[in-house]
């Protein structure tokens, strides 16, 4: 349990499954109240939602349809969100895609925008509208040792943020944008009390990795990339996001948290 999340509202992009359901459990299970659970697919969304249900009764539960690649859809969200709960203290930005192995030259320019859009310009929709709502509304009492803060913001960016995997220049350089966009909002509020920061995950078995994201072939290399020998499950990543959003990160804004099993000291 976290003081800080007993106290706040949590939203989270891409909460439908993978990574983003796990971070949605673990702000219920962690002790915060009031979750507003933002994905695309409805299905996934109830998925989420029984889950919570079950194992944190006291957490109400919010679903939103949102496409995080359109303007209006990111603004409804933060509408709806702050209209049933009266706030947002912690955004989890987590909705992202995948693009197959393809060279540049290959790649049909439709599958660059798509990419671009969701992964880089929705991380920018969704600072921009969750921004707007934390400069409105007073931090969250403090208490005890911690500080206040007005807001938190964890973006899911990836190893493939900081360094050139595979052949993906549209996820590569998207997830490259995602840290930079982080970093670039950091410094402009962290005076107005909103930290900003990435979990940047290495290879994490979900739906999204079973897809098309990688080959078999690259599957099983990628878990020998990691000198653990062995994939991070999407509960560690949750555990960082937790990190950063709580009350032991209140003087962490910018950074670009790894939970990569190590994949990254080859780079
Ligand atoms: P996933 O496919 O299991 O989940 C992604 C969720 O995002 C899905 O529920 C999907 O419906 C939703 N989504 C997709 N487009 C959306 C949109 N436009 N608007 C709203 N929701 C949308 O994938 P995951 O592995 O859990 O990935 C979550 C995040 O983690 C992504 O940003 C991904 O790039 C990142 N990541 C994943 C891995 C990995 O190995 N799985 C590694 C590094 C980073």
């Amino acid at each position: 349990m976290d003081p800080l999340f007993e106290q706040g509202v949590a939203l989270i992009t891409g909460a439908g499954s993978g990574i983003g359901q796990q971070i949605s459990r673990y702000f219920a299970l962690r002790g915060c109240k009031k979750v507003f659970l933002v994905d695309l697919s409805t299905k996934g969304l109830e998925e989420t939602r029984n889950i919570i249900n079950s194992e944190s009764p006291a957490t109400h539960v919010t679903l939103q349809q949102t496409d995080v690649s359109n303007n209006e859809s990111v603004k409804e969200m933060v509408r709806k969100c702050v209209e049933v709960y009266g706030r947002i203290d912690f955004a989890a930005n987590n909705a992202g895609i995948a693009t197959p192995n393809i060279k540049t030259a290959d790649m049909e320019v439709k599958m660059f925008d798509r990419t671009c859009n969701v992964n880089m310009k929705g991380i920018h929709l969704c600072h921009k509208y969750e921004i707007e709502q934390m400069l409105q509304q007073e931090p969250l009492p403090v208490y005890n040792d911690y500080r206040a803060v007005r807001g938190s913001i964890v973006d899911t960016a990836s190893m493939c943020g900081r360094a050139v995997l595979g052949t993906l220049p549209a996820y590569n350089s998207s997830k490259h944008a995602v840290i930079s966009l982080m970093r670039v909002d950091a410094r402009q509020y962290a005076k107005d009390g909103i930290r900003i920061n990435a979990v940047c995950p290495g290879f994490v078995d979900t739906p999204m990795m079973r897809s098309d994201f990688l080959s078999e072939e690259h599957i099983k290399g990628a878990k020998a990339q990691s000198p653990m020998n062995r994939f991070v499950d999407s509960t560690e990543v949750a555990k960082g996001v937790m990190f950063l959003s709580g009350s032991a990160a209140t003087a962490v804004t910018g950074t670009d948290l790894m939970v990569d099993a190590g994949a990254m000291t080859f780079h």
